[in-house]
């Protein structure tokens, strides 16, 4: 996931997108593993609700106002 080909951005300005201290190298780009799980967590729990919301509607049919 982390791409260490990658240098033009060094890890130490990296940020953990989680809570924003300086990302770690074991967790990249995370500054730990529970940031990591937060990450992961927030992940899946946004694709299932995202999918569950998404059927309702899409049986009406109905997308005039795009
Ligand atoms: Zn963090």
């Amino acid at each position: 996931m982390c791409d260490k080909t990658n240098k033009v951005v060094p890890l130490k300005r990296r940020k953990c997108p989680i809570c924003g201290k300086p990302a770690q190298e074991r967790y990249c780009p995370f500054c730990s593993k529970r940031c990591a799980d937060v990450d992961l967590g927030r992940w899946f729990g946004e694709t299932y609700r995202a999918a569950s919301e998404d059927e309702p509607d899409a049986d009406d049919g109905t997308s005039d106002e795009q």
